[in-house]
C-alpha cells in the first residue's frame, strides 16, 4: 500500500541484484517504490521475495526502457515520482566485447529515453549506477573522484563513461540534478537470506564462482595470476557488501531531494580497503568452514592489478559509510548459495 507521507522513487532494474536490495531499503524506510525491469537478467519471483521481507511489493512495470512509448505511459501514470535510481543495464564485460551494439543500444538508448521522460515530466533527480571501471588501472591509490578517467577497455565500461558524460552535460542545461555512484566490487547477499545475485549461466565474478565451486558446480576456483606486484601476487579489489551499496542510494536520493550540492556529483562507493583474491578465498573458507580447491592460472586479459577507493568524499559529503565486513560479505553469499541449492 502506498504511503502518502513519503516520497515515491522509480527504480529501473529494480528486480536485479543491486536494485532489489535497494528496493528493500527504500520500502523498509517507508518510501513508495515503482520498479521498471524487462526481466532480461532477473525474475518476477523477486517481487515475492521483496514482499516477504518488507510486507509489501513495489508497483511493477515489466517494460523495456528502450521502448519509449511504454516508458512515457509509465510516467503518464506515475505522477508522484520524485527521483529515479537507474540501475537497468547489461553488465557482462566479455559479452559487451562480442556484442558492442547490443550494449550501446541497451545501456545508452535506455538512459536517453529515461532522461527525456524525466525532463518532460519535471522529475529532476537522478541517481546513476556507475563503476570504478572508469578509473582503469589507476596511477595512484586509493582512487579519488578526481582521479583521471582512463580509456575504457570494454564497450560495457564505455557505456558507464559515456553515461556519466550524457548526464553531466544534461545537468548543465536543464533542471536535472544527478549523483553518479561509482561502485567498486559489490558482493554478498541480503541478511534475510531471501535475496542475492542470480547470475544466468556461468558467472564471471569472483564471489559467485567461489560459492558455486564450494557447492561442487565447479571442481576448483581458477585464480587468474599470482605474479602481480601485490603482497601475495594476486589482484586487489575493494569488495563492498551489496546492502551497504543499497543504503548509499537511499542517502543519494535524500541528498538530491534536499537540494544540497552541485547539479552533478560523483561519489566512490567502496569500503576503502583492498583485499587480494587469496584473502577473499580465506575469508570464504572461514565463513563456510570449507577448504576451497583452487588452481593458479594465467592472468586474465584486461584485469587491473589493484584498485580501491578513497571514500572521504562519500563519507564526509554524502554522509554514507560502508559498515559491513568482508566476513559478512562472505557469510551472506554462502547462506544465499546454499538457499539456491536447497531449492533445486
Ligand atoms: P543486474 O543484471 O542484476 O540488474 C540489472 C537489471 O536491469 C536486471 O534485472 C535486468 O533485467 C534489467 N534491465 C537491463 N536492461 C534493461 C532495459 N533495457 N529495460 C529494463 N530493464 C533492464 O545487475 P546489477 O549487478 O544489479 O547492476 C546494476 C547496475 O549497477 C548496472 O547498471 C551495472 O552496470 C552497475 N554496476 C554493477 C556492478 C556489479 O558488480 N554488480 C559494479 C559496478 C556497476
Ligand atoms: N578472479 C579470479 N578467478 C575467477 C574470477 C575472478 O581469480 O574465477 C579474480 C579476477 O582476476 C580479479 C578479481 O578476482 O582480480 C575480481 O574479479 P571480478 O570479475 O569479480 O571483478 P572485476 O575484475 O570486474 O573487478
Amino acid at each position: 500500500m502506498a504511503n502518502p507521507g513519503k516520497g515515491t522513487f522509480l527504480i529501473t532494474g529494480g528486480l536485479g541484484y543491486i536494485g532489489s536490495h535497494t528496493v528493500v531499503e527504500m520500502l523498509q524506510r517507508n518510501y513508495n517504490v515503482v520498479v521498471i525491469d524487462n526481466l532480461s537478467n532477473s525474475s518476477e519471483l523477486v517481487l515475492d521475495r521483496i514482499a516477504s521481507i518488507c510486507g509489501r511489493k513495489p508497483v511493477f512495470y515489466p517494460i523495456d526502457l528502450c521502448d519509449k512509448p511504454a516508458l512515457e505511459a509509465v510516467f503518464a501514470k506515475e505522477k508522484e515520482l520524485q527521483a529515479v535510481i537507474h540501475f537497468a543495464a547489461l553488465k557482462a564485460v566479455g559479452e559487451s566485447v562480442e556484442k558492442p551494439l547490443l550494449y550501446y543500444k541497451n545501456n545508452l538508448i535506455s538512459l536517453v529515453n529515461l532522461m527525456d521522460c524525466m525532463i518532460e515530466n519535471s522529475v529532476n533527480n537522478l541517481v546513476f549506477s556507475s563503476s570504478c571501471t572508469v578509473y582503469g588501472e589507476p596511477d595512484v591509490l586509493p582512487v579519488t573522484e578526481k582521479s583521471p578517467v582512463k580509456q575504457a577497455i570494454s564497450p560495457y565500461g564505455n557505456t558507464k563513461q559515456v553515461g556519466e558524460e550524457i548526464i553531466h552535460d544534461t545537468t548543465q542545461s536543464s533542471q536535472l540534478r544527478s549523483i553518479a555512484l561509482r561502485y567498486f566490487n559489490p558482493v554478498g547477499a541480503h541478511s534475510s537470506g531471501k535475496l542475492g545475485e542470480l547470475p544466468l549461466g556461468k558467472p564471471n565474478n569472483l564471489v559467485p564462482l567461489i560459492t558455486q565451486t564450494a557447492v561442487g558446480i565447479f571442481p576448483f576456483l581458477r585464480i587468474f595470476g599470482n605474479d602481480y606486484s601485490t603482497p601475495d601476487g594476486t589482484c586487489i579489489r575493494d569488495y563492498i557488501h551489496v546492502e551497504d551499496v543499497a543504503v548509499a542510494h537511499v542517502i543519494a536520493c535524500e541528498r538530491l531531494l534536499s537540494g544540497k550540492g552541485e547539479n552533478y556529483e560523483v561519489f566512490n562507493i567502496g569500503t576503502g580497503t583492498g583485499y587480494s583474491v587469496l584473502e577473499v578465498v580465506k575469508a570464504f573458507e572461514k565463513a563456510s568452514g570449507l577448504n576451497l580447491p583452487i588452481q593458479i592460472e594465467e592472468r586474465r586479459a584486461g584485469d587491473i592489478e589493484k584498485v580501491f577507493a578513497d571514500t572521504s568524499l562519500s563519507n564526509q559529503i554524502l554522509g554514507w559509510k560502508a559498515t559491513r565486513s568482508l566476513d559478512e560479505m562472505m557469510s551472506s553469499a554462502w547462506v544465499w548459495q546454499q538457499s539456491l541449492i536447497n531449492k533445486e
